[in-house]
């Protein structure tokens, strides 16, 4: 007899180990028979735990249900009615379609399926262990399946011993109930967790959906995402820049309504953002990407969470590209909000500023201080014009009159504050002219557009060899900024011209502020270097905290602020204005409004 190392495993301890691949956690049992209910065409579902789902899952649905012959092959592993063939497995269409979820749930839980289509009028019952069919029975039901998962993992105690408390499993589970419930609107689904009911959102579009599930205020503070390139739509809501989060939790991609974990994605939404976010911000986003399914392939993890698209670069570009629309189609002005630190935790588990802080993003007319609808933002006028130019034109001339006899204040020599209709607007000095600046730059750049004047007597100035370098390197990028120089030896810059934006008396230190900030920026934040040498400029350029401004200076910069494309943001991401109404300052001395 033939003596052999290499043995083939008996088949209960195959489907163990390829099942642990499918479940990991009760989580990943609600996740597939959750995507079985949507494949089966269910416009109700209920889901039920107890213990975060260690003990007990049950999902029921109204959906197709199966026969009695398909009820008892359904947790044969690879059984699939989705798909079956070659062609079908490259054009999916279904979530499911490895035949592999109620064989592995099978294999590591007690389970139980009741289920009936609407030709039969009784239900067939099978109640199955490890993978034997114990028992199959009739019984009466109402057309569609339920599937009760009981002891997940009772016999792989190394799986059950690795699992975590039940607050943790049940966000696990929760996580996934919400993903599923964002990526069908139309379908009704009813959590129950416990003797507790976590929600029951009721069958609906996907705008109410995301405010059912996020709260009202939080959905009236994100910004709708709407793209087509070619066969591929890119749709959703991203969070106005103000209510970015502090962790990356509250992203959701969904391709063709799968739930989907890409970070180079999640990073083209990111992108989009640009300058609009400080670091460690991270936008909140619900992005759906509808594709021709052949042109992904979703088998490449048993979870199917991870995708592999044919052409991954235009999918990322057509996402930043719709968010960065989005963004700049929308022209926010943030309101100050005054709490008292009593706020309350969502029960949901998210943070507490959730609900509350951003809750008063509107959109202000500049002219007017009313708030705007989101149809007549558009119309807003986005050209630039120059600072300094209108800085000297007669105050009559300029556009903005947000009242014309109102006089704007300036105070610390920090912030202009400007009274308007039911509110008062705080400006912070210097953040706004830094936009303005940088802006222009930008668009200099990018135009190939010099704004310069000629010194009248040169600077000889005197550098370390190591920044001499640098402003060699960089010469074509300053020249078109507006600099104009020279380079002597390893030390010695002559400076004939500076941008326009320099202030008088700031020409002979300008270039050394700008290359000390330029190396800083460089080092910590990594820019690309025509961006990095815009924002230094930009700050090194601007008006200081501390300077102090005239009416007209004042009314010129706000003009030019609200015509810039992000007046509310400076170019690192910190407001520039803010706007505190007297409805909250009425709430705060105690009046009644
Ligand atoms: P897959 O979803 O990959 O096909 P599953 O193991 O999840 O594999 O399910 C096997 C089959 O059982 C499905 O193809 C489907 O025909 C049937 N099925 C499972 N759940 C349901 C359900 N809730 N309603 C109707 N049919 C179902
Ligand atoms: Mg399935």
């Amino acid at each position: 007899m033939i003596e052999r190392k290499i043995k083939i495993l008996p088949d209960s301890l195959a489907s163990k180990i390829a099942a642990g691949e499918v479940v990991q956690r009760p989580a990943s049992v609600v996740k597939e028979l959750l995507e079985n209910t949507i494949d089966a065409g269910a416009t109700k579902v209920t889901i039920i735990i107890k213990d975060g789902g260690k003990t007990f899952i049950q999902v029921i649905d109204d959906g197709c249900g199966m026969s009695e012959a398909d009820a008892e092959i359904a947790f044969t592993r690879h059984a699939t009615s989705k798909i079956s063939s070659l062609e079908d497995l490259e054009n999916i269409h279904t979530l499911g379609f490895r035949g592999e979820a109620l064989a592995s749930i099978a294999a590591m839980s007690q389970v139980e399926l009741i289920t009936r289509t609407a030709e039969s009028d009784l239900a067939t019952k099978i109640r199955v262990e490890g993978i034997e069919i114990k028992e199959t029975t009739k019984t009466a039901f109402e057309k569609g399946t339920s599937v009760t998962v009981k002891n997940l993992f009772f016999n792989t105690p190394a799986r059950r011993n690795f699992l975590k408390n039940n607050t943790t499993e049940f966000k696990h589970v929760f996580d996934v109930v919400i993903r599923v419930a964002l990526s069908n609107p139309n379908v009704a689904i009813k959590f129950v967790s416990g003797d507790e009911t976590v929600f029951n959102l009721k069958k609906s579009n996907i705008e109410d959906r995301v405010r059912d599930i996020f709260g009202d205020k939080a959905g009236s503070s994100l910004i709708t995402v709407e793209n087509e390139s070619g066969n591929l739509r890119v749709s959703g809501f991203v969070s106005k820049p103000d209510f970015s989060r502090k962790t990356r939790v509250d992203q959701f991609l969904f391709m063709n309504g799968r739930y989907i974990i890409s970070r180079n994605l999640n990073y083209a939404v990111h992108q989009a953002y640009e300058n609009l976010l400080e670091k460690g911000s991270y936008p909140f986003f619900i992005i759906y990407i509808t594709l021709d399914p052949q042109k992904v392939d979703v088998n490449v993890h048993p979870s199917k969470m991870e995708v592999k698209f044919q052409d991954e670069r235009s999918v990322y570009h057509v996402i930043s590209a719709s968010v960065r629309d989005a963004l700049a189609a929308n022209n926010l002005v943030p309101s100050i909000h005054m709490h008292s630190g009593t706020d309350e935790v969502s029960r949901l588990g998210w943070q507490s500023n959730f609900k509350h802080t951003h809750s008063n993003f509107e959109q202000v007319d500049r002219r007017t201080g009313e708030i705007l609808q989101a149809s007549n933002i558009a119309s807003l006028p986005f050209q630039k014009v120059d600072f300094t130019e209108s800085a000297s034109r007669p105050e009559t001339q300029e556009p903005n009159n947000i009242d014309d006899k109102q006089n704007y204040f300036q105070i610390h020599n920090q912030y202009i504050i400007i009274p308007i209709e039911d509110a008062v607007m705080i400006i912070d000095q210097h953040a706004a002219h830094e936009r303005i600046i940088y802006e222009r730059t930008v668009s200099n750049f990018n135009n190939s557009h010099t704004q310069s004047q000629q010194l009248l007597f040169p600077y000889t100035l005197e550098f370390s060899a190591g920044d001499t370098a640098l402003v060699q390197h960089l010469v074509p990028n300053l020249e078109l900024l507006g600099f104009q120089l020279k380079i002597f030896g390893k030390n010695t810059v002559i400076l004939e011209g500076v941008p326009t934006d320099v202030k008088p008396g700031r020409e002979e230190t300008i270039l050394q502020e700008l290359v000390d900030l330029y190396k800083e920026n460089e080092y910590e934040q990594k820019l690309e270097p025509r961006d990095n040498l815009a924002k230094s400029f930009a700050c090194k350029a601007a008006i200081k905290f501390g300077d102090a401004m005239n009416q007209s200076e004042m009314r010129a910069l706000v003009d030019q602020l609200f015509k810039t494309q992000m007046p509310y943001v400076c170019p690192h991401g910190r407001p520039s204005v803010m706007k505190l109404t007297l409805g909250e300052l009425a709430k705060r001395f105690g009046r009644s409004v």
